[in-house]
């Protein structure tokens, strides 16, 4: 069959290509419904190609199922809402294996069901696994670190957002944080005195440079203390403040292979956000239609103002 698919052709540049989808006896084929953007994919949409190589974008859809083929087994049905992990999501048609298919709960609104993005929230929470009562810091405010924390922050004693952007804080202080620390204004002096000198137990480091993790070396305090790296860290990142890690600062690395089960992982988040565990209203910041692709991508990717997150709608 024809689709149309998003492709990146040149740095920084994305266009719609048709192309021909010839799906497998075992598999299904999905029209996909929406997809959202994820900065995991930053560096291929900002070096684009080598050659003639093929990258496509998207890897967080729900879709819907139009077809089954001749050997899929198990309880799928042509019309159902599925989200799980197949790609590109940026196109209009996709397939994907039933093992890796997991059903949308009907009270979920499609936009919120990318389930490949609320396994992560559910990982990156387990990343938090703290004491109760304990104090957490947040450093760099984006989609991922203040929605995976707004999460867990009942539980904690102070919960500190740190960001450079005061539009970032405003969104971390909406998901929950108990307080607000621009990233330039002394913040090691500032969190040192909200704690009363314990600083804190967890550190959500969510900014992918290496002075937001020097910075959340510095923010970490008490017994073997720890480091939630959020950030996708598939770059190089220098950490020069490595001396202070003498203190017993554990680095957790809350990423695919840190969830016990991949696939429960996806059916827990979309229980979670089916039950309004997160707000992701406020979280998703922009929408755009499979038309706009490429300006979607140049939002996301240089985090214009008041970006957060975006969906397209496929
Ligand atoms: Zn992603």
């Amino acid at each position: 069959m024809k689709i149309t698919r998003a492709r990146v052709t040149a740095p920084q540049t994305v266009e719609l290509e048709d192309a021909e989808l010839n799906p497998r006896p075992d598999v299904v084929v999905i029209r996909n419904l929406a997809c959202g953007i994820c900065h995991s994919e930053r560096q291929g949409w900002l070096h684009g190609p080598a050659g003639t190589e093929f990258i496509g974008l998207g890897h967080e859809p729900v879709g819907e199922i139009v077809e089954l083929g001749a050997d899929v087994k198990g309880p799928w049905h042509v019309g159902q809402r599925v989200s799980g992990y197949w790609g590109p999501g940026m196109a209009g048609y996709a397939v994907a294996s039933p093992a890796s298919l997991a059903p949308v709960p009907d009270s979920l609104p499609t936009d919120h069901a990318i389930g490949e993005v609320l396994a992560c929230l559910v990982t990156c929470s387990r990343g938090w696994n703290h004491e109760f009562g304990a104090d957490l810091c947040l450093v760099g405010c984006g989609f991922m670190g203040a929605v995976s924390v707004s999460g867990v922050r009942h539980s904690a004693r102070n919960l500190i957002a740190v960001d450079l952007k005061p539009e970032r804080l405003e969104f971390a202080r909406r998901q929950g944080a108990t307080h607000t620390v621009r990233a330039d204004e002394d913040p090691v002096a500032q969190v040192r005195e909200i704690t009363e000198g314990r600083m804190c137990a967890v550190v959500g480091e969510a900014t992918g440079v290496g002075a937001g993790l020097d910075l959340a070396v510095q923010l970490v305090g008490g017994f073997r203390p720890v480091i939630n790296l959020i950030s996708w860290l598939n770059h190089e990142v220098r950490l020069s403040n490595l001396a202070r890690l003498d203190r017993g600062v554990v680095l957790r690395n809350p990423h695919p292979m840190y969830a016990p089960d991949r696939m429960e992982e996806l059916r827990l988040g979309l229980s979670f956000a089916a039950r309004g565990a997160w707000d992701l209203d406020d979280a998703i910041s922009h929408y755009w239609p499979l038309a706009e692709v490429h300006q979607a991508y140049t939002v996301a990717m240089n985090a214009a103002e008041g970006y957060i997150k975006g969906v397209v709608r496929c």
